[in-house]
């Protein structure tokens, strides 16, 4: 079962594995089998997918006026997703079936290819209104399935 304290554990993993990758990418311009194996232990079935979304440059990082940060990922069918910074919160299928439900993977392809892409610097970069920052998460929001 799991405690707080192997929560924490695992945030620091997933932490470490991330600044190995930035470092790494740094370096090399590119990602070990060794890491990629890490990483795939880590994060589970969505690592390919996010590294493909990564791959296709498909994660805006929008910043407003008053300094807040959003992310905007478009999916493989074209769908656009928009993820804050601080939570791995995904309004996709996957994160709420996937993530919550049956415990798969800890985050979702469309928080992971946010993490990664910021890791190794590949993420585009756009400024927003604090007002259209801020829509471009309710519409987020108004697409979630809604379970009640
Ligand atoms: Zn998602």
């Amino acid at each position: 079962m799991y405690t707080n304290s192997d929560d924490s554990l695992v945030e620091r993993v997933e932490d470490q594995l991330l600044r190995l990758l930035q470092d790494e990418y740094a370096k090399k311009q590119q990602i070990s089998d060794e890491l990629l194996s890490s990483l795939n232990f880590v994060f589970g079935n969505p690592l390919l997918p996010a590294l493909d979304l990564v791959d296709h440059s498909n994660i805006t990082k929008f910043s407003s006026p008053s300094g807040r940060v959003a992310f905007q990922v478009k999916g493989t069918t074209g769908h656009l997703y928009a993820l804050l910074p601080s939570s791995q919160f995904c309004s996709c299928p996957y994160h709420e079936f996937g993530v919550l439900k049956r415990k798969e993977a800890p985050m979702c392809k469309h928080a992971l290819a946010v993490l990664i892409s910021c890791a190794v610097g590949t993420c585009k970069e756009a400024s927003l209104s604090d007002e259209h920052l801020a829509q471009l998460l309710l519409t987020n929001t108004d697409t979630a399935v809604d379970e009640t």
